[in-house]
């Protein structure tokens, strides 16, 4: 056994960046110090900043992921940005392998005339918004929706089913979740009355689960309809959904709904399948969405028919995906928006580059829930500890940490971390809600350096 601690940096402080300090310092062959960086202020990644609020349960997450950014072996730093603060290279220097898992943080685009008009946003910035993470301009979205009584989600994931739930419900719904203020007046004030989804494919083919599907049709005073035409399938679609649990269950759910008599409500849903985006509509700002109409092609696929139809909406919220950026120093597959790599180890042209690895979506794509990030962690990790061997025996220079502090940069710890999770809760008790995210970044920092002017 040796007793030189292996020393791992981890970039990224989200599920898979904590999952991999978890599978570090779960394993007792070889002792590990671990240093996990995050360029926000606060940890916790997509379950603090992407997870949907109203989703309590799974937010709950962070108190495990907490308790393990608390154990003697693991270190946690905020406000730090690899790239920028401090480079690749440097961390390579101080540290005998660098692991990250800072995820896939860029929207996709649908590709289509009128895209980048005003009003048309990815799901990226709505989420953002909603969850108060601190990159986000709160104004600009808000004046967006104020404008709106009709919106437009493209894409059939669980992401558009959480954008949609959220945009639909009412106030009373979304109080016991951990919103910015500013966020629950802003959807309290919505005047939206219409919420379409758009599935360019199959029903057989939507990638969201059926949990998260069934939720929709339990919304107090929202209505959901769907055209029984959508629901036809061809032999190839059926065969399709018949091989695929989740997909016949989606279905049977939406047969249900497309049955349903139609009746008057404050909200309705509006689920359409077989409908490519063709064009956004509107001069200074987006006024429609024109579709073209598919039909299948009889192997999976599917054809355009040429019959177009439009959507009025003053609001579209492109939820197609998301893909992750390059880093200076670390290669990247432009086309698949991933880092090569072989169960984790980062590949140059097919060769290993020593001491980086990759957890997470930025390894294998934006897919799974975040459990799925455990067993990927677990992969990244056990090729970290079979490298061991070369990776000690590489000298690395001085503490992390250290450098860190010698730049002058203002960081946060778990200590700054545990001041803001106080203050959060105190913010809410103070509204009769349980947690009150704190969306402002300079705000987040202050409160992390215990300022007096910061306390609720
Ligand atoms: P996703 O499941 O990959 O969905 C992307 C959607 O965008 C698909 O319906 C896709 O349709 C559509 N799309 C892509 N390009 C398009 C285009 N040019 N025009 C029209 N539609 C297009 O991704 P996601 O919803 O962003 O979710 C990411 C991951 O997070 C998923 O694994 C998801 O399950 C997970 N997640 C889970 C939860 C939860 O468990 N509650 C919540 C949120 C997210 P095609 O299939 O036709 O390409």
């Amino acid at each position: 056994m040796n007793s030189r601690p292996l020393r791992v940096t981890v970039v990224g402080a989200g599920p898979a960046g904590i999952f991999t300090a978890a599978a570090l310092t779960d394993q007792d062959a070889v002792p590990v110090e671990v240093h996990v960086l995050d360029r926000l202020p606060t940890p916790f990644g997509l379950v603090r900043h992407g997870v949907a609020p109203d989703h309590t349960a799974i937010r709950d997450l962070r108190k495990s992921l907490q308790r393990v950014l608390e154990r003697d072996a693991v270190r946690f730093t905020g406000n730090v940005e690899v790239g920028s603060d401090i480079s690749l290279a440097e961390l390579q220097a101080s540290t005998h392998a660098v692991v990250l898992t800072y995820g896939a943080a860029r929207d996709r685009s649908l590709g289509i005339p009128g895209e980048q008009l005003p009003g048309s946003i990815p799901a990226t910035d709505l989420v953002s918004w909603y969850c108060g993470h601190p990159g986000t301009d709160p104004s600009a979205v808000e004046a967006l929706l104020s404008g709106a009584t009709s919106a437009v989600v493209v894409g059939v994931g669980n992401v558009a089913l959480d954008v949609v739930r959220i945009l639909a419900k009412g106030p009373g719904e979304l109080e016991s979740t951990d919103m910015p203020q500013h966020v629950l007046q802003a959807l309290a004030g919505s005047r939206l009355r219409d919420i379409h989804l758009v599935g360019r494919r199959s029903p057989a083919r939507a990638t969201f689960t059926t949990k998260e599907l069934r939720e929709l049709g339990e919304l107090p005073g929202v209505g959901v309809r769907v055209d029984p035409r959508d629901l036809e399938l061809d032999p190839v679609e059926a065969a399709a959904a018949e091989a695929n649990k989740v997909a016949g269950r989606n279905l049977a759910i939406l047969r249900e709904w497309s049955e349903r008599p139609r009746t008057e409500t404050a909200r309705t849903v509006h689920l359409h399948f077989w409908s490519r985006p063709r064009e956004v509509l509107g001069t200074d700002r987006v006024s429609g969405l024109v579709l073209e109409r598919t039909a299948p092609d009889g192997e999976g696929g599917v054809a355009l028919t040429g019959e177009d139809r439009t959507i009025p909406a003053q609001l579209l919220i492109r939820s197609v995906g998301y893909r992750s950026v390059p880093l200076a120093g670390l290669p990247f597959d432009a086309g698949a928006h991933v880092v090569p790599n072989h169960r984790g180890r980062v590949v140059d042209d097919g060769v290993p580059l020593a001491g980086h690895y990759v957890a997470g979506w930025l390894k294998r794509g934006p897919s799974g829930v975040i459990g799925t990030n455990k067993m990927d962690a677990l992969e990244t990790v056990g090729a970290v500890l079979e490298d061991v061997p070369q990776l000690l025996g590489r000298e690395v220079g001085h503490d992390l940490a250290q450098q860190l502090a010698e730049r002058g940069l203002v960081t946060t710890d778990m200590r700054a971390w545990r001041r803001i999770d106080d203050h959060e809760v105190g913010l809410g008790a103070s509204r009769g809600r349980l947690r009150t995210t704190v969306h402002d970044w300079e705000e987040l920092l202050s409160i992390a350096g215990g300022r007096p002017d910061a306390l609720p």
